[in-house]
This record gives structure tokens, C-alpha cells and sequence, in this order.
């Protein structure tokens, strides 16, 4: 596992389950995925030595970030198969690369436009209108590395800011009123088989994660089609591996993608208490080229990231029936750090026989 964070953690978990070993691979001393991984190297990713002995100790490479250097990928690729491997990594890696790809599969995005300078920002704000987003092409995440261009916005400063005065690749992209943000991942084994999880609701607070909602309240037509744009995508990407796809769902019921991401995804975790294969396990699944597990979700859910302090509600929860805790063993709270999640269980599907409800059967309403 390259990147020792709660992702990896989680499928290290799962992978003990099927009664493996992970070897994790982390530049940070303190990680979530060693504390429970079999062997853990702590080294940095252009440490070649560090790497080939590494490789030389698995049979596999996943990785829970996939922003691993490209040179790192490739030593890696030399000794032993990575999965997803550095082409699919290439393109999710740069947003204007990946919106491109996506494009080109007839597949729709909000509109778009590549900016070297910010020059390049005023050329696309002139055809593309404010409100508009300005993204950093590379390792932005959590809405770290983006702007929102609004009336009264100076696009020199934004850029500044963004580009700390060096050379900067961005994307501008056209505002989207959305009703509401989902995501479908998708598992695919190396034989090309896939698998994916039904379509859910992801709310935004601060621009992190705060709740998933399982399954997604949008109507059935928009959750076949959004399923089927992260199918196509991750077949045409050829992932091996798990694929997030989060899409915007627009008022006139149009499906937007927004981003991907190849490797186990927040929007994924109630899978672990409500599906019949974890997204992390089915990860593990794909890459050591075992069969991919039913994707089936068995109740409805609520996800609820703890993010910083909230995870002082760890006492509280560990007392509701319906809640399924996960806490990430980070030793340190900071703002906006993920510290663990909880799953609420809620009520059965319409029209299903409940196969796994809270001891008491308690449903909890969804805050939104
Ligand atoms: P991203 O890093 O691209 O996932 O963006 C983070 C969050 O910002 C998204 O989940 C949305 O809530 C919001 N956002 C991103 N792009 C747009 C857009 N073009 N229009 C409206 N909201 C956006």
C-alpha cells in the first residue's frame, strides 16, 4: 500500500480479513494504515532504495493517494504490477487531463478551460461568465488549491494566491447550480469484470466531506445514467482497482462529472456496514485478481465524517444502536483533519426485507 493515511488503513483491514499481509509504503511516521499493517517501511517517495526493497517484499502495489510521484510508479512498475497502474494515474492526477479524457468519451463536464496565466483565467471568465472556479490541475484536494471567481473577484490576486508567483497549471470552470453532488465507484478486475456501488448523496461543509447518503434521493433514470458514465469511464481507463466518479446532478436532471479519483473514496466508507462487500475490500479483491464481491447495499445509511473535534463524540456514539463507528487512531486533533466516521443504519429499502438493521431497529433522520 503506497500512502499510509485511513484509506490505507481501511484496506488493510480488509485485507488481513482475506488473510493477507499489507506491507504499507509511507513518508509519514505517524500512520493510521501501519498501526494495523503487517510491515511498515516509513521512507520518502524518491528514496530508490527504500522502493526496491519495497517491491522486492510484495506481491502487489495499491495506494490510497494518487498523487504517488510518477517516478515513483514507474521504479515500482519495473519489479512488480501496480494497480491502477501509471497510465490511469496520469490522467486522474491533472484535472485538465482527466476533464480532457472524460470529455473526449462524449461524457459531460461543467465547461472548462486550461489556464497557464492568469491571463488565461480573464480569457476563460470572459466566455464562461462569473461565478466561476479556478482549480489548481494538480493536488488540490478538499477544496485546498481553489478560488471561487465571484463578481467582485480580482483574477490577478486569485492567481497570485494560487500560483505563489510560479509556474501554475489551473482549470476555470463555469459555475454549476447543482441540486444536489452524488458519486458511483466502481470496481474492475483485471479480467475487465466490473462492479459498482448505487449512486450516493455527498453534502459538503467547508469544503470537506461532512455526510453520504445511502442511496442517493434522486430519481431512478438519473441514478442509471450516472452509474453508467463511471462505468464507461473506468472501462476506458482501464482501471484495475476501484474508481470514484462524483458528479453533479443539475436541476434539469443532467449529470455532470466533477472529479475522479482511483482508490477507496470518503463516499465509499458506509460500505463497510451497508453493502455486501466493503469498497475496500472489493479494492483488495481487484488487485491480488480474486473474484469482485456482490455490490448490493443492504439498508438505507447515513455517513458522517468526524472531522477534527467532532471525534469527542466517540463516547456518545459508541452508546447508539444504529451508529457503526470507525475511528482512524490518528494521535492528534487538528481542524479539518478526518479523525474517524460513523454509519448510521438506517430503515430497510422500499419494497426489501431488512438483512441488517440496528439491534433496536431505529432509523435516524437525516440532517441536511
Ligand atoms: P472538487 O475539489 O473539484 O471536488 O471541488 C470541491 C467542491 O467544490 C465540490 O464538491 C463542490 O461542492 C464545489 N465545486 C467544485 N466545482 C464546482 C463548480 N464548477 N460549480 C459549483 N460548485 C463546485
Amino acid at each position: 500500500m503506497l500512502g499510509g493515511g485511513q484509506l490505507g488503513r481501511m484496506t488493510a483491514l480488509a485485507a488481513a480479513r482475506l488473510g493477507y499481509r499489507t506491507h504499507v509504503y509511507t513518508p509519514e511516521a505517524d500512520s493510521p494504515c501501519a498501526d494495523v499493517s503487517a510491515v511498515a517501511t516509513v521512507a520518502d517517495f524518491s528514496d530508490k532504495a527504500a522502493l526496491t526493497a519495497f517491491a522486492a517484499s510484495v506481491d502487489v502495489v495499491t495506494l490510497e493517494w494518487e498523487n504517488v510521484p510518477p517516478e515513483t510508479v514507474a521504479l515500482l512498475a519495473r519489479l512488480v504490477p501496480v494497480r491502477p497502474g501509471a497510465a490511469v494515474l496520469a490522467v486522474t492526477r491533472d484535472r485538465i487531463r482527466e476533464k480532457t479524457f472524460i470529455n473526449h468519451l462524449g461524457i459531460a463536464t461543467a465547461p472548462w478551460r486550461a489556464a497557464h496565466f492568469a491571463t488565461h483565467v480573464a480569457a476563460a471568465i470572459d466566455e464562461l461568465g462569473r461565478p466561476a472556479v479556478l482549480k489548481a490541475a494538480c493536488l488540490g484536494y478538499d477544496g485546498k488549491g481553489q478560488a471561487r471567481i465571484d463578481t467582485a473577484t480580482d483574477i490577478d490576486a486569485a492567481w497570485h494566491e494560487l500560483s505563489q508567483g510560479k509556474a501554475f497549471d489551473a482549470v476555470v470552470e463555469g459555475f454549476v447550480e447543482f441540486t444536489c453532488e452524488i458519486s458511483v465507484i466502481v470496481a474492475r478486475a483485471a479480467d475487465g469484470t466490473m462492479r459498482s456501488y448505487p449512486a450516493v448523496e455527498n453534502q459538503h461543509e467547508n469544503h470537506i466531506l461532512a455526510r453520504t447518503i445511502v442511496p442517493a434521493r434522486i430519481e431512478p433514470r438519473v441514478a442509471a445514467e450516472a452509474e453508467a458514465i463511471a462505468r464507461r469511464i473506468t472501462e476506458a481507463l482501464g482501471v484495475i482497482g476501484l474508481l470514484a466518479v462524483e458528479m453533479f446532478v443539475c436541476p434539469d436532471g443532467r449529470v455532470l462529472v466533477n472529479e475522479l479519483a482511483p482508490r477507496p473514496h470518503n463516499s465509499g466508507h458506509w460500505t463497510m456496514d451497508a453493502a455486501a462487500t466493503s469498497q475496500f475490500e472489493q479494492l483488495v479483491r481487484a488487485v491480488c485478481g480474486l473474484a469482485l464481491g456482490p455490490t448490493d447495499h443492504l439498508c438505507c445509511a447515513t455517513m458522517e465524517n468526524l472531522i477534527g473535534a467532532e471525534v469527542n463524540r466517540w463516547s456518545e456514539l459508541t452508546a447508539a444502536p444504529a451508529a457503526r463507528l470507525h475511528l482512524y487512531g490518528k494521535r492528534e486533533v487538528r481542524p479539518g483533519r478526518k479523525m474517524g466516521h460513523v454509519t448510521w443504519i438506517g430503515g430497510p429499502l422500499a419494497g426489501d426485507t431488512p438483512s441488517v438493521l440496528s439491534s433496536n431497529g431505529t432509523a435516524r433522520t437525516v440532517r441536511s
